[in-house]
């Protein structure tokens, strides 16, 4: 997609945005040059899946702007992503965590991650299940250089938004249950949901982040 169409796209979602939602631009496949484009829209959080990728863009843009992992983080690389992301959007294990605790003491860093949930309960898939959820978070909790500040979930992908509803509903469900608990050491504050399709539908059901990708940089190749 040419530059000025990416830079008019977000600027597009940003006016319908209520200002207590944050916009993560997922970007995925999308060079330097395009991310550049998201950031002149006025994008202040870009969303990477894979580490080599994200650091690819890092070199050019660094800390102008926040950058959360939103893909799967394998251990060995780990070490890379603590140097590069402000949150890890995916953790979803208590190993995952202990990997992200050792790396980011040693770079004398506190990080901030979510807890990724497997909405759908979909076999195959990455989160941890619902009910797992709360004493995840607790566990994780204890890590001193890890803040957990919420939950991230994708829900089941069909092509209608209104199939994701329901999974978006019981996610808040579980966020609020989570905050109610009181955990020690365990910050709700961010609900992330919604994608392309379904970033209104999960704002109208409690997300106040959502990741948007195909609607500011186009169809992927
Ligand atoms: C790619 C991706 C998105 C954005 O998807 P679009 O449909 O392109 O908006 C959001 N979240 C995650 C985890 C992704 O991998």
């Amino acid at each position: 997609m040419n530059s000025p169409q990416i830079e008019l796209n977000v600027r597009k979602v940003l006016e319908k945005l209520p200002c207590d939602i944050k916009l993560v631009a997922a970007a995925k496949t999308r060079t330097p040059e395009e991310i550049r484009e998201a950031i002149k829209g006025g994008v202040k959080i870009i969303g990477e899946n894979y580490v080599q990728e994200a650091e690819e863009a890092f070199a050019v843009i660094g800390h102008e702007v926040r950058w959360h992992f939103i893909g799967h983080l394998q251990k060995n690389k780990v070490k890379k992503a603590v140097d590069i992301f402000d949150m890890i959007e995916t953790v979803d294990s208590i190993n995952l965590a202990g990997e992200i605790n050792r790396r980011c003491e040693a770079a004398s860093k506190v990080i901030d991650v979510l807890v990724e949930v497997n909405s759908g309960r979909e076999p195959g898939k990455f989160g941890v299940f619902p009910e797992k959820a709360a004493k995840l978070a607790e566990d994780i909790a204890a890590f001193p250089n890890i803040r957990v500040m919420g939950l991230m979930t994708m829900g089941p992908f069909s092509g209608d938004p209104e199939d994701a509803r329901s999974y978006f509903t019981e996610t808040r469900k579980l966020f609020e249950e989570i905050k109610t608990a009181g955990i020690t050491g365990v910050e709700m504050r961010y609900l992330s949901m919604g994608m392309t399709n379904s970033y209104k539908v999960a704002i109208e059901e409690g997300a106040n982040i959502v990741r948007i990708g195909t609607k500011i940089f186009g169809e992927r190749e």
